[in-house]
């Protein structure tokens, strides 16, 4: 698995803590970090791919990430050969 991207994420010269914040206003300070981040679609495939619970990836929520992985899973559900 090709990690490069995590080298060039805008994060990188960020405290961690910063992406793993303990309220809404939190998220949206990461979530403005990660809008110009040049790895964002990785990233957050990263984090969809492992089903990381906590923190900000690719400038989703915790909350966001649970809705796109629904959402995938009911396309997948619905698609006509169930893939
Ligand atoms: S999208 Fe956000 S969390 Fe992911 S690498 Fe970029 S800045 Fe870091």
């Amino acid at each position: 698995m090709d990690n490069d991207w995590m080298a060039r994420g805008n994060c990188q010269d960020q405290p961690p803590s910063l992406f793993f914040p303990s309220d809404g206003v939190g998220v949206e300070v990461a979530r403005q970090i990660c809008a110009t981040c040049p790895v964002k679609t990785p990233c957050l495939e990263y984090a969809l791919r492992n089903r990381i619970d906590h923190g900000v990836w690719g400038g989703t929520s915790e909350r966001e990430r649970r809705r796109i992985l629904r959402q995938r899973r009911l396309a997948r559900q619905s698609a006509p050969n169930g893939r």
